[in-house]
């Protein structure tokens, strides 16, 4: 049985939909809930009723609520593209449902702009005597970056020890300022302090203060700034041997322009203020009025380009490896509708469900995707959309 229930209908869902509607031999029947019913009813149109058969509506802060629906579709694995406010109530009701659980992004709570595993991995117990499996973090970075370093560690080196995960958006989609996702999400994870992993502990550093000019193929030269990201929580827990790990993403001048001003008057902040008689949060008012994520791909040219820089030992010898895909942001656009950002996050969604449903990724608990073994995976990367590339390069970092 390969009935899924995905969550959500933004941008991300989107492509996820579209994406397992095309392939009915992993998926054969998919049923669609969000908090706005017409979007499902917009994306099932999109996908087509024969295979998005069901769109409900579900408030999936409400585990009571996502429950009942699981017990009304019986599907095999619930795809949460929601957002990351709704992880634990959808892992409760996967738990009092016993049903398979993924999502792209960790658990959030929504009154304190902190992200981290220990909510979601302190699940583990939970759901493997229930004999379910959730899959974390299955998305490009994290989800491909954790599976590229797992890549990296199997076929490329004795020991690992500098990671540098880097994550480029070279396009431009033409507007003064916007988010390629979820912009509440994106402007509360670069918004915060800095963190990078060294010699066994964590450093902070201040927001968007640590800069390199990384050259990336396909793109060129792109300011890169040091931010705490996900995956390098699970990644130093499951690569022990790793002396540094880092992650960097490319800003242009244009846009930190916006968010230092948006910050500086006050509209990144997540603390209530009273207007006209009503409780708002300035971030959540500022999200209603930027530009959809989802709607940015008419006219959205250029490249991403995210990948790993791994140096380690080999045969007694260091190296440096860089695993990278480029994705094209017209490319997504003609083939699902979406921009590369929706697209790399979307299509590993798919094909990390459809790993599961076809139990070569199956094993009751709470996994990060860098636990299982990366080759079937890779491969499909190539199969769906994201092909990858391995260069064996001087290191751009220094150390
Ligand atoms: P969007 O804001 O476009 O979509 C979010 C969807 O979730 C909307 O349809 C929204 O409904 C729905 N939703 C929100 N709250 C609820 C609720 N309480 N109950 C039911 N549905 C709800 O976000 P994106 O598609 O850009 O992002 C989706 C997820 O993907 C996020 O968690 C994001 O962090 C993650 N992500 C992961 C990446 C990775 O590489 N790992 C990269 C990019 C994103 P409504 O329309 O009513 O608001």
């Amino acid at each position: 049985m390969s009935r899924v229930l995905i969550i959500g209908a933004g941008g991300v869902a989107g492509v996820v939909v579209k994406k397992c509607a095309m392939l009915p031999e992993y998926f054969s029947e998919i049923h669609l809930a969000s908090r706005t019913l017409s979007k499902c009813e917009a994306l099932q149109k999109e996908a087509g009723k024969d295979r998005v058969v069901g769109v409900y509506q579900v408030d999936a802060d409400h585990a009571d609520e996502v429950a009942a629906l699981i017990r009304k579709v019986e599907p095999a694995l619930v795809i949460n593209v929601a957002l990351p406010y709704q992880d634990l109530p959808i892992m409760d009701a996967c738990l009092e449902t016993g049903v398979h659980y993924l999502d792209t992004a960790n658990y959030e709570p929504k009154d304190e702009a902190k992200f981290e595993y220990s909510w979601q991995w302190a699940y583990h117990e939970r759901f493997k005597e229930k004999g379910i499996m959730a899959l974390l973090g299955a998305g490009f970075d994290p989800g491909v970056t954790n599976v590229f370093t797992a890549y990296a560690a199997k076929h490329y080196f004795d020991e690992i020890h500098y990671l540098d995960i880097v994550d480029c958006n070279g396009g431009d989609h033409g507007q003064a300022f916007a988010t390629n996702f979820n912009p509440e999400i994106n402007i509360r994870e670069i918004t915060q302090r800095g963190k990078y992993w060294e010699n066994g502990e964590w450093h902070e550093t201040a927001p968007i203060s640590v800069r390199e000019d990384l050259d990336y193929p396909n793109v060129g030269v792109r300011a890169s700034y040091l931010l705490f990201h996900e995956e390098l929580e699970s990644l130093v827990k499951h690569f022990p041997t790793l002396k540094r790990a880092r992650f960097w993403m490319t800003f242009g001048d244009q846009y930190l322009t916006h968010l230092r001003v948006l910050e500086n008057v006050g509209m990144t902040s997540i603390e209530p203020v009273e207007f006209q008689g009503q409780k708002i949060v300035p971030l959540e008012f500022l999200k209603a009025v930027l530009p959809n994520p989802g709607s940015l791909a008419e006219g959205y040219t250029g490249m991403t380009c995210i990948g790993t820089y791994v140096t380690g030992i080999k045969d007694g010898k260091e190296k440096t490896i860089f695993i990278f895909n480029n994705c094209d942001h017209a490319m997504c656009n003609a083939e699902v509708g979406a921009q590369a950002v929706s697209y790399t996050t979307g299509v590993p969604a798919m094909i990390g469900a459809s790993m599961m449903l076809q139990e070569r990724w199956m094993q009751p608990g709470v996994w990060n995707m860098e636990q299982f073994d990366p080759d079937e995976f890779m491969e499909r990367l190539n199969k769906y959309g994201l092909p990858w590339h391995v260069v064996e390069c001087e290191s751009p970092f220094k150390r």
